[in-house]
């Protein structure tokens, strides 16, 4: 499936839920926010049915994310069933890690291809600052767990001004001692995060660089993505960096979205899309949703545009549409 400049999307991110057991201070207000209503959230079945329509025109690769995903009852199950979808080669979830602890065999079992774990600090203290109350020990539980049950694991971690700059070697360093990768994620600057300074992926790569030594590209690490990987010597595992902001990916974009209310979103940082929930619950067969899915790619943006101030800049914020 080809959009509007010919870019090959094989990937799509799935959000299940706007809600969420943490509270992230780039992500959510401290109070929460009004979460979705239960009939404002697609169903499994919807989402599966979407897939089914999506993976023969060549989406692949899924991503469950959220909110939390593991705060939506039968997210497992869902995953399950998504494996079975002809065509579907990999189903990989987003998570904080905290939920996961205790179903890490159960996530095996259903089918989980990949997991992306979010950790910016290794610090208790300032772990349950930055989450407003999570665990960091429950996190690094669901970390050694994913490596025992051989489920590809990735940690996600945004360098934050003022937060964990300091700290950014020693999370590094968890991709020395095991043969996973760490990846350094920019703040793009939407909703909360707005009021927040990023490091540019250059300055972490300074500080990595005084830490490690020179930061060798790393051919053989391979997401869906738009990472760039290095591998510091003697490191078992690699460093990725994503960089929205002072790298733009957009060229190379394979991805489109589905929000938690079933809009079909077809770059992070725009609005431009498609509500699929309303289409799905009109009756509309296939082959119509088919035709509504392709004509909206036919508009996908052609970048994020973070740096302008756009009319129809996003104003969703991340736990909704899902990183
Ligand atoms: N709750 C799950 C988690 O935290 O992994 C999945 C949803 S969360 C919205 C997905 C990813 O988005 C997380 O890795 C989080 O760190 C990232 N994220 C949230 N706000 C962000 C922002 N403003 N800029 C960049 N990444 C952000
Ligand atoms: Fe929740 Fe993930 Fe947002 Fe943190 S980043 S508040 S864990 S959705």
């Amino acid at each position: 499936m080809r959009d509007g400049l010919g870019r090959s999307i094989d990937y799509l991110r799935i959000s299940i839920t706007d809600r969420c057991d943490l509270r992230c201070v780039y992500c959510m207000p401290a109070a929460g926010v009004p979460a979705l209503e239960h009939a404002e959230i697609l169903r499994y079945e919807e989402i599966l049915r979407l897939v089914r329509i999506l993976a023969p025109l060549g989406v692949k690769h899924l991503r469950l994310t959220g909110g939390e995903p593991m705060t939506r009852r039968g997210c497992l199950d869902l995953i399950r069933e998504l494996r079975k979808v002809p065509g579907v080669e990999s189903v990989a979830m987003t998570s904080n890690g905290i939920l996961l602890a205790d179903q890490i065999g159960e996530a095996k079992a259903a089918g989980l291809t990949a997991l992306n774990l979010s950790l910016d600090t290794l610090n208790p203290d300032t772990y349950r600052r930055l989450t407003r109350g999570g665990d960091v020990g429950t996190v690094l539980r669901t970390l050694s767990r994913a490596a025992e049950a051989g489920i590809q694991t990735k940690l996600n971690a945004i360098p934050l001004r003022g937060v964990n700059v300091e700290e950014l070697p020693s999370l590094a360093a968890l991709a020395r001692e095991n043969p996973i990768c760490v990846r350094f994620i920019e703040l793009m600057p939407l909703g909360c995060a707005r009021d927040l300074t990023p490091v540019p992926t250059v300055e972490v790569m300074e500080h990595l660089e005084a830490a490690y030594g020179p930061l060798c590209p790393d051919d053989a690490v391979r997401g869906h993505g738009p990472a760039v990987y290095v591998r510091p010597e003697g490191f078992q595992g690699s460093l990725g960096f994503i960089s929205a902001l002072s790298h733009e990916f957009c060229g190379h974009c394979n991805r489109v979205r589905l929000t938690a209310d079933g809009s079909f979103k077809l770059c992070l940082n725009h609005t431009k899309g498609t509500d699929l929930r309303a289409l799905l619950r009109s009756g509309a067969s296939d082959g119509e949703v088919e035709a509504a899915i392709r004509s909206a790619l036919a508009e996908k943006p052609a970048r994020h545009n973070f740096r302008e101030a756009l009319a129809d800049r996003e104003a969703r914020r991340m736990n909704e549409i899902g990183g």
